[in-house]
């Protein structure tokens, strides 16, 4: 059955833009502090292999981000066709170098790279993304070394909307090593009840709708409906997915399709999260936006990884 909602109680955006500068401007003056007080600059190594379109403009804004908060970073773009042996040639290398704090290797990785050896040929204390076994286990066990970057800042969205977490029923929807795994043990560390879905949940809607906050991390467009959300609750939209019709933009962003259709001329795409916006902005009472929510939230809490990585491997 559903509860009434008030109109007031629904269609909030949850703007990511000024918490993650607030993040960006903290690490920016912990950096300069560390700089001033022991001559540390702290670096990050950002591996790049291909040139899939979204891992490029990603490197690109992570990049962006290192210079806006006085970290240094280090650029690997490396071919298509580049072997196993030939990134793991370069991840010995990078872990050895003591100047370089945190090593970013942007996935998916090509088909031919076994991406697992990678990950586990990084140096754990090096691992500002957390995707290493080792710390990997350090987070189930609640006592994480790095947390990694797009969970922790949906933590982050969350605390600063002061959405209270514990005792909430929480829903992820999303079982990647990236994100939903990770997502649902923090907020079980946080005291929510949590019920993992994936793509064999019986009547996920039934599921879904229990949640007062709901993670969607599937990659679908516009896959979470109306009918999946609880009245008020908090709904976190962690796709990214491109659309590239002005009838699909009109159907997700229904009066605000304008500016959408526009970019899909210019663009020739328009983004749109996991959740159906239009709809959801009838139900639910908080939602962050697609751009502007979960990824800006990713790439501050990356540059805080690396800021922590800095301290911690030289003992400060
Ligand atoms: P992923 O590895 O492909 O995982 C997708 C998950 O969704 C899987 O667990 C899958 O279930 C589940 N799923 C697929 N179809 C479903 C369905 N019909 N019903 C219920 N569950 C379903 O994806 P990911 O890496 O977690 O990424 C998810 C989305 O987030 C993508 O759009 C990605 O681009 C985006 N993303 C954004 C950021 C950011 O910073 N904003 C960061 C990372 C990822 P099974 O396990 O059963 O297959």
């Amino acid at each position: 059955m559903l509860m009434s909602v008030q109109p007031s109680m629904v269609g909030r955006i949850l703007d990511a833009r000024p918490i993650a500068e607030e993040i960006k401007r903290d690490v920016a003056a912990e950096v300069a502090r560390l700089h001033e007080q022991n001559g540390i600059q702290p670096c990050l190594a950002a591996v790049l292999v291909g040139d899939n379109d979204a891992s490029t403009v990603y490197v690109r804004n992570k990049i962006r981000a290192c210079a806006e908060v006085g970290i240094k970073s280090d650029h690997h773009a490396l071919s298509a066709t580049t072997t196993t042996e030939e990134l793991l040639v370069l991840i010995a290398d990078l872990n050895r170098q003591e100047d370089i704090d945190g090593i970013l290797v942007q996935l998916p990785l090509p088909k031919q790279i076994d991406e697992a050896a990678i990950i586990e040929a990084l140096d754990p204390a090096k691992d500002v993304d957390a995707f290493h076994p080792a710390n990997v286990g350090l987070l189930a066990m609640g006592r994480p070394r790095f947390v990694p970057c797009t969970p922790a800042g949906i933590i982050e969205l969350l605390d600063h909307s002061k959405i209270e977490i514990a005792g909430a029923n929480a829903c992820v929807v999303g079982r990647s090593q990236i994100v939903g795994r990770p997502v649902a043990s923090l907020l079980m560390q946080r005291h929510a009840t949590v019920t993992v879905c994936h793509s064999r949940t019986r009547d996920l809607p039934s599921v879904t709708r229990r949640a007062d906050i709901l993670v969607a991390a599937i990659g679908k467009p516009g896959f979470i409906r109306g009918n999946f959300i609880r009245p008020g609750a908090t709904v976190i939209d962690v796709g990214v997915n491109k659309i590239k019709s002005p009838e699909e933009a009109r159907n997700f962003f229904g009066d605000e399709a304008g500016n959408r259709i526009k970019s899909i001329e210019q663009r020739g795409y328009t983004l749109v999260g996991d959740v159906h916006p239009a709809e959801a902005d009838r139900v639910a009472g908080l939602r962050t936006p697609v751009p502007g929510g979960v990824g800006l939230m990713t790439v501050a809490m990356l540059m805080r990884n690396t800021l922590q990585a800095a301290n911690r491997r030289r003992g400060l």
